[in-house]
């Protein structure tokens, strides 16, 4: 038998995440970027990281977005098999409309990428549905600011191309991007599946608590190999120069097919955004 969820439950929970996330900098944001402000050589770039900090304060006591650029209102909803909704695209969507209302968040979607006109409410959501085990509903709301999913890059690599490669194009990616996604960054990296998939599995490693290594060794080494490469880059907070280019980069990986080694880098900036509830 499924257990019911009411679409007016996942209405009220996902107005309350995207309000939240960007009001509200995740806990593990805001200790990155202290640690961040610790470690940071340049005095310029640790004034930024004071700056951030304090902007974060702000928006999460008085209220408001903590940037100007309220995202793109992306969905993970991950539904129980025993699981039902009535709607839950529309539900998403309703949620959506009420968060934006209820936090006085820019309208930032338009409605088709030739004619640019604004849906005024933030709708539709990007919504991906992965079916899991359980009654229970999983969603995590990720807006996304254009700032920096613009300097955003997908490879298909050659298998030859190995690790090495991997890392020269992650590395190149963000130094190509420079000061343009407000670092200090998060980078998501996706290695494998195929071209539609890579692309969700960098954006999947964004929602993992940011500096939480992978639980795969091979990909925790990889990560670490990957940061000291970006480390070295000397873009700093706001690309003013210094050490702290990105707070984490975090990698997950997928199966491919014998003759593939996509990679895709989904950049995030210093108001990666993330709240979640379960249903
Ligand atoms: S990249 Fe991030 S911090 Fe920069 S303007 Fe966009 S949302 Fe704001």
């Amino acid at each position: 038998m499924s257990r019911d969820i009411p679409r007016a439950a996942v209405v009220q929970a996902v107005a309350d995440l995207f309000r939240r996330a960007n009001q509200e900098l995740g806990a593990d944001m805001v200790a990155a970027l202290e640690a961040a402000r610790g470690e940071e050589a340049s005095p310029t770039g640790r004034r930024v990281l004071e700056q951030i900090l304090e902007n974060a304060r702000l928006a999460r006591t008085e209220g408001l977005p903590m940037c100007q650029d309220t995202g793109f209102p992306v969905v993970f909803a991950f539904l129980g098999e025993d699981a039902h909704v009535d709607d839950l695209a529309g539900a998403v969507d309703e949620g959506i409309r009420r968060g934006t209302a209820a936090g006085y968040l820019r309208a930032s979607v338009v409605r088709h990428p030739l004619d640019r006109v604004n849906t005024g409410d933030n709708t539709p959501a990007l919504l991906h549905l992965t079916l899991v085990a359980g009654d229970r509903l999983r969603l995590a709301v990720t807006p996304k600011g254009a700032g920096s999913e613009n300097m955003s890059r997908l490879a298909m690599l050659r298998p030859a191309d190995g690790e090495e490669g991997i890392v020269d194009f992650v590395v190149e990616t963000v130094r190509a991007a420079g000061p343009n996604p407000c670092p200090p960054l998060v980078v998501g990296v996706g290695i494998g599946s195929n071209f539609e998939g890579v692309a969700l599995l960098a954006k999947r490693a964004l929602l993992r608590p940011v500096g939480d290594p992978s639980p795969d060794p091979r990909l925790a080494a990889l990560e670490r190999r990957i940061a000291a490469r970006v480390r070295d880059l000397g873009i700093g907070p706001a690309g003013f120069g210094g050490t702290v280019t990105a707070l984490a980069v975090h990698a997950e990986a997928g199966p491919t097919h014998i003759a593939s080694l996509p990679v895709a880098v989904n950049i995030s900036c210093h108001a990666t955004r993330h709240a979640e509830a379960v249903l």
